[in-house]
């Protein structure tokens, strides 16, 4: 009797951010993909965070584009790929090279990145190539060039474990990786000596473990660090030996630091915090040996991002503090393969292995690739390069796995330069997105369970991600479908792919001549000769590889004190803080800050599709002082439109002591496809960093104002519904269908009258409750005993009280219980969780308070073990402390 063969577990790795774990999938007969934590991947050792565990319920076959579509008809792969060919040569031939570009993405893997790279700089001869990562990381990547001489991360992520004193800067670790924060506090656990610094505006929830947090002024960093060069070299803390024998630039380092501040008492003023807090933080950074500085997109993303970078790099090259374990300035990446795309060129100013435009980088390059048309100089940087689509330079636009008309800043202004393109290609797994709107030809890609290929994570880890499920309909491997084109447009046999491994090993020996000639770090020449087996079973490698790593390494750059610059030595950088170009005014006189939500990733076109990860934070919120709020007349759960410059927003209201007056936060998930008004890209103004080209993300002055809806609602649906024409509207995913809230200009009764339109009409009973003298109104369509379609709707609805509503669809409560609760607007059993704190377990609010105030929780060892809140992936821990302390004090 044949028995039936046990599906093994994949290795692979996770598709969200810059930590790169490593995660065990397994496909089910149903179609459905297991995953947890890969116990052997060094970055996360068997840990993953809600994102991560969430990914096999983001695996469905609806919303994918699954053909190749020119002008929305579906053609064959040749003709769509022949049109793209075609339209490149014509405009190529007519306009130049310099008439195309292409737009990439963190997400390609590195071997898509590597070809897509190498079609444009070695063949079609320009270097308009840019890529998302230079929304995020763009700043590191250039303040690194300038003090290392390469674009090299020194650290790894076991110097969380050997660290005496970690600083956070301008990242909230707990929400954005938080598998390294989870590593930060079980080292704390471990090591209670070591300390925990939080430099951020914002209180936010990384500063729950802290043992001080710096909530300076926004974007005063650089005058934070100089201050500290200063503070270091007048008390004689420097590193002298360390210095002199492999530094150059100190001294004028030092004159700008000097000449930034009188004193600490001053600098303390100027930064918006105490004296004594100020020296509390540089006594710590002074007196401890093993200092490891993490900073992200708070830094990065900024008119000044890489001044910022090396004020940090300045301080750690004073103290000798870099290349040792624990002891470190480390750039954490945003997206997953963030590393990789730069390894092999995907930004417009570099080459391919972390080379430049000199002459003999051009020579090597040229020659490896058998090629007389490589690009010169370097090319148009994201912002520039759809400046130049809307100044009519660029002419034919191919966007690969990414979304600018949300990403980028003023997406009003990219969205018309989109428009007014003549030749667009957008080549996605997603169908609908709010660039796949502009698309002439749409080419569908593999999605993540799909793809083959490598990722490096932040430190410099090379992980595979490997084929776990089929693709639906014609979806190809971005690297085929580049390949393909390339091949069209005449360059048959320098596109001749067959494979993944081929491209890889190209690139690794590229690497490896590329170090021959400049001595740089990045060096992969042990994976240079890999036979594709090899390739299909290689361990996670850490970078420089000259010998195949069979055990995970953590190796240090830079701990011999030589650099990648000409002379070896690192250079410290003379910088001087300068304010934003965008100054607050009369008009616009609030600053609007934006980063991620815990459970959501960028535009949301993959986590929007869990129920669990979108159960968090259902809509965008704005975070707003009680100041400010006080003054613009705003209160909990009302609705603020947000004014910029360059366009306006709308959102829901959170007054909040976590952000300071004059400061505002918004998330950056939502998009014109899951809202109207909550894309926060719309007000930002496209100012960036003039050495890095990053654009400055987290500072916009805006204004506000109170919108005041004549009636609101909160609609459930089994159906997708068209909400045009509404004031405000967000959508979100629940189980078995979709949650629509609602704010119109419409009365309440009119409002009932419109969405008594959307209910399903056959074979359902329909069943309404009306209070008019509070204008208030619940509806509900049945079928078979199960709900399709509800709302509820008055002139002031608070959604909060309304949360147990999004569980209507399959709630697990009987079907009198559930008409009482919708009837009664008073939830019944399951529904009465209140809004969800803990994704994984689906632990909410209610159920939270119930433990602590009835229960008698008051730790957090008896909170989650009344509740189970708290032991997935842990990342709710500090809103579940939080919640602890809030609910005990009241
Ligand atoms: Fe994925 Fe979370 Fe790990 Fe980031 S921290 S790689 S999102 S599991």
């Amino acid at each position: 009797m044949s028995q039936n063969p046990v599906t093994p577990w994949i290795k692979t790795t996770c598709a969200y951010c810059g930590v790169g774990c490593g995660i065990e999938a397994k496909p089910q007969r149903n179609g459905s993909v297991l995953v947890r934590g890969d116990d052997s991947h060094p970055a996360n050792l068997g840990k993953l965070c809600s994102k991560g565990l969430a990914l096999g319920e983001t695996l469905v076959e609806a919303g994918r584009l699954s053909y190749p579509l020119v002008n929305k008809q579906r053609v064959s792969w040749n003709s769509a790929l022949t049109t793209v060919a075609q339209r490149f040569n014509e405009t190529i031939e007519k306009h130049g090279s310099d008439s195309v570009a292409f737009y990439l993405s963190g997400q390609l893997l590195t071997e898509d990145y590597y070809v897509a790279n190498k079609l444009m700089k070695g063949f079609i001869g320009s270097s308009n190539v840019d890529t998302n990562s230079r929304l995020c990381m763009s700043s590191s990547v250039a303040g690194q060039q300038r003090a290392f001489g390469s674009d090299s991360v020194p650290a790894c992520y076991q110097d969380i474990e050997a660290a005496q004193l970690i600083v956070l800067v301008g990242s909230n670790l707990a929400w954005c990786h938080p598998i390294l924060f989870q590593r930060i506090k079980a080292a704390r656990a471990q090591n209670p000596q070591c300390k925990l610094v939080v430099i951020d505006p914002r209180v936010t929830t990384s500063c729950g473990e802290a043992d001080l947090h710096l909530d300076l002024d926004p974007g005063k960093d650089v005058l934070l660090f100089n201050c500290l060069l200063k503070y270091l070299a007048n008390n004689n803390l420097v590193d002298k030996d360390y210095i002199d024998t492999h530094t150059d630039g100190f001294d004028a380092a030092l004159q700008s630091a000097d000449s930034e501040s009188k004193g600490i008492q001053e600098c303390a003023e100027r930064l918006g915090i105490t004296t004594a807090k100020l020296e509390q933080f540089y006594r710590l950074f002074s007196q401890t040996e093993k200092v490891l500085t993490l900073y992200s997109q708070g830094i990065n993303q900024s008119s000044q991002g890489t001044d910022k970078v090396n004020s940090i790099i300045n301080c750690h090259l004073a103290t000798g503090k870099i290349g040792k374990p624990g002891s470190n300035p480390f750039s954490i990446t945003g997206q997953p393969n963030a590393m990789g795309g730069r390894e092999v060129g995907g930004l417009a100013h570099t080459l391919v292995s972390h080379l430049g435009f000199n002459e003999s980088s051009r020579q090597l390059v040229a020659e490896y690739w058998q090629t007389n048309n490589l690009a010169s100089k370097p090319g148009l940087k994201a912002v520039d390069m759809f400046d130049a689509i809307a100044s009519g330079k660029i002419k034919a636009i191919w966007i690969m796995a990414t979304n600018p008309a949300v990403s980028l800043p003023d997406s009003n202004k990219i969205k018309a330069a989109l428009n007014q393109c003549p030749f667009v290609v957008v080549s996605d797994c997603v169908s609908e997105t709010d660039t796949q709107a502009f698309a002439h030809v749409q080419l569908p890609a593999q999605g993540w369970s799909e793809k083959s290929g490598t990722v490096t994570n932040s430190e410099r880890r090379i992980s595979r991600q490997r084929r776990i499920t089929v693709s639906p309909g014609e979806a190809r491997a971005d690297w085929w479908i580049i390949s393909e084109v390339a091949k069209r447009m005449g360059f048959i046999h320098s596109f001749n792919y067959r494979h993944e491994a081929q491209i890889f090993r190209e690139y690794a020996q590229l690497t490896r001549k590329a170090h021959e000639q400049t001595k740089h770090s990045l060096n992969l020449s042990g994976l240079a000769e890999l036979s594709d087996t090899e390739y299909h079973d290689m361990a996670p490698q850490q970078w420089p590889v000259t010998a195949k790593q069979t055990t995970p390494t953590h190796q240090h750059l830079f701990g011999d004190g030589k650099f990648d610059t000409p002379n070896q030595r690192a250079q410290l950088i003379p910088v001087t803080y300068l304010p934003s170009p965008q100054t607050l005014t009369s008009q616009y006189p609030l600053r609007l800050n934006n980063g991620r939500n815990r459970d959501q990733w960028h535009t949301m076109t993959r986590t929007g599709l869990s129920p669990r990860l979108s159960s968090h934070q259902a809509e965008p919120v704005l975070q707003i002082s009680p100041v400010d709020a006080a003054h613009h007349q705003l209160v909990d759960n009302d609705i603020a439109q947000i004014s910029s410059l360059a366009g306006s927003a709308i959102m829901r209201v959170l007054v909040s002591n976590s952000v300071k007056p004059g400061d505002l936060f918004a998330p950056i998930h939502w998009s014109d496809s899951n809202s109207y008004g909550g894309k926060i890209s719309t007000l930002g103004q496209g100012i960036t960093d003039p050495i890095s080209g990053q654009p400055e993300m987290k500072s916009t002055p805006v204004n506000l104002k109170r919108y005041q809806a004549n009636s609101q609602a909160l609609v459930v649906s089994r159906q997708e519904q068209p909400m045009q024409g509404f004031s405000y509207w967000v959508k979100q995913t629940v189980q078995d269908g979709f949650c629509y809230f609602i704010a119109s200009d419409d009365s309440a009764a009119d409002l009932n009258r419109l969405l008594q339109n959307l209910a399903p009409t056959q074979k359902t009973v329909r069943v309404s409750t009306e209070q008019s003298d509070q204008c208030s109104y619940r509806f509900a369509a049945s079928n078979a005993n199960r709900i399709d379609f509800a709302y509820t709707i008055s002139v002031n609805l608070n959604f909060k009280q309304y949360s147990w509503f999004t569980g209507l669809l399959n709630a697990d409560t009987d079907q009198a219980a559930l008409w009482v609760s919708l009837m009664s607007a008073s939830p019944q059993g399951d529904l009465s969780k209140g809004r969800i704190i803990c994704a994984c377990k689906q632990v909410g609010e209610n159920q939270l308070n119930c433990a602590i105030r009835e229960q008698g929780a008051k730790d957090i060892a008896s909170l989650t073990a009344l509740t189970q809140a708290g032991t997935g992936c842990g990342s709710c821990i500090a809103e579940l402390t939080e919640q602890l302390k809030t609910t005990l004090i009241n």
